[in-house]
């Protein structure tokens, strides 16, 4: 068992860049609490403060951190159209001077709403983002990089493969927040269905905290195959940090069942936890990981299986910038309409009761 200053140190044994703010603040949540029967606060990951934040910032003060060393000077990464990950990176390379190359994935969500979201703040960033079709993605990540090693260049290539740096990150936030807490949590909620759960769970293990860690993941993957990749990234991640401590397949707790019908793919429930957070306490969860992993934690809640009462830490991974690529969506799940009032000498409310409404 280590203590909070020997974890840290094992977090710092490995080359870092400063990109996020930290500590990130913990909320209480005191009206979502009476609401729900449990005592709940948010880890606000979603503030890390780099290009409206998320847990990438974090992942990516070690990535970048290895990126440097290598003498990369640009950085090549494809994942959704949506993707928060290529909007952080592309933020990331603007504070460190690095040119960001990004395909991304000609995807349902770009051919639904264009250039907006995570997208638009691609090209705000000055990213240089093209689309190419979902199943030639790892290919076009290797040919722009051959492309950009022919010019001269030295390109790092972002991939799933630093989901362990992302470990080690999120090891480092368990030891930031249990300094942020009187007492450890009951529990630790959050979206993830790889790398993040992997450190938080690393970081809980390796001070024998007496948490419990729960992920909600994004895709319909099966759950042994989660569970199988959490153990792997969590136990690499140990080794980087050269801790004596083993991760089992026992110890992860990661369910898929608020997925819906694909990654991306808005559920109800989700869109009905994001407007409850949102109206109870003013903070905002995103329609692909947070909001799902949210819908999550109340019916686990709902179901007594985090039981009234519980000590309830949500970790909020971000995101935020997709609810704009899913205006449509919202819209049409609250029944959002413009309401416009031409003459109002009759004041507001009783033109809307004259309207019916
Ligand atoms: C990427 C992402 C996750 C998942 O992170 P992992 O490290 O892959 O588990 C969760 N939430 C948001 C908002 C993300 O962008």
């Amino acid at each position: 068992m280590l203590t909070v200053a020997e974890l840290r140190a094992a977090v710092g044994r490995l080359p870092r860049v400063d990109l996020a703010v930290l500590p990130t603040p913990v909320h209480q949540c005191p009206n979502l609490s009476r609401e729900l029967g449990i005592r709940l606060a948010i880890k606000r990951d979603d503030l890390t403060g780099l290009a409206f934040g998320g847990n990438k910032t974090r992942k990516f003060e070690f990535v970048f951190g290895d990126a440097l060393r290598k003498g990369a000077d640009v950085i090549v990464a494809g994942f959704g159209s949506q993707s928060n990950f290529a909007r952080q990176a592309a933020a990331a390379c603007a504070r460190l001077g690095l040119k960001c190359y990004l395909v991304n994935r000609y995807d349902d969500r770009a051919r639904k709403v264009g250039i907006q979201g995570n997208y638009l703040l691609d090209f705000i960033l000055g990213a240089q983002v093209w689309l190419v079709p979902p199943e030639q993605l790892a290919e076009a990540r290797q040919k722009l990089a051959g492309e950009l090693r022919a010019m001269g260049h030295r390109p790092y290539i972002l991939n799933e493969t630093e989901a362990v740096l992302g470990a080690v990150a999120y090891a480092g936030c368990v030891a930031e927040l249990v300094e942020q807490l009187p007492q450890a949590p009951d529990y630790l909620v959050l979206a993830s269905g790889g790398g993040t759960q992997a450190g938080v769970l690393l970081g809980v293990k390796a001070l024998g905290l007496p948490t419990r860690v729960v992920g909600f993941r994004p895709s319909p993957v099966p759950d042994a195959a989660v569970r199988e990749q959490i153990v792997a990234i969590a136990n690499e991640a140990a080794s980087l940090m050269g801790l004596d401590l083993r991760v089992g397949p026992d110890d992860v707790e990661n369910s898929g069942d608020y997925v819906g019908e694909a990654y991306g793919a808005v559920t109800s429930a989700c869109l009905d936890a994001i407007e409850l957070l949102a109206r109870t306490e003013g903070i905002l969860l995103d329609p692909v990981y947070s909001g799902k992993a949210f819908s999550g934690l109340m019916d686990y809640v709902r179901q007594g299986i985090i039981p009234a009462g519980s000590r309830v830490v949500f970790i909020h991974t971000g995101g935020q910038p997709a609810i704009f690529a899913y205006a449509q969506e919202f819209i049409n799940h609250g029944g959002y309409r413009m309401r416009v009032v031409e003459d109002i000498s009759r004041g507001i409310l009783s033109a809307a009761q004259a309207a019916g409404e």
